[in-house]
């Protein structure tokens, strides 16, 4: 999608300090990183969300959880990490271009949801 800020960093258009890459994703640092280790992947292909994927996204939603924990550990969380996927309005989605969070560091990251 042309005007997509994720689909522009997968393709060089916009430069990032990509961390994995291979065919079918990449990997880069996010931008306000909410942890000291805090990592997007995405797949190079334009996918909307979560709820949009389907039978023939298996291969590379598998192959962005296969690379987690070997980025995690190169990127400084080798004792454990968290995936996030938000997806959708109601997951709090902001970049409408599936990608994968993972969050980690030398701390644990802490409660997976703080209620009010
Ligand atoms: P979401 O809430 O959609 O799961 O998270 C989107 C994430 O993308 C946010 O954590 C935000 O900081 C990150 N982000 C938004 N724009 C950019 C960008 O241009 N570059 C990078 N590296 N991260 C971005
Ligand atoms: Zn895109």
């Amino acid at each position: 999608m042309s005007d997509c800020i994720f689909c522009k960093i997968a393709a060089g258009e916009i430069p990032a300090k990509t961390v994995y890459e291979d065919e079918e994703i990449v990997a880069f640092p996010d931008i306000q990183p909410q942890r000291p280790v805090h990592i997007l992947v995405v797949p190079r292909r334009h996918i909307v969300s979560l709820a949009e994927a389907g039978p023939d996204d298996q291969g590379v939603l598998g192959r962005m959880l296969g690379v987690a924990g070997r980025i995690a550990a190169e990127q400084g969380s080798p004792d454990g990490f968290r995936v996030i996927i938000n997806t959708g309005p109601i997951g709090g989605q902001e970049v409408m271009h599936l990608h994968m969070h993972i969050v980690g560091g030398p701390e644990p990251v802490g409660p997976m949801l703080k209620r009010n």
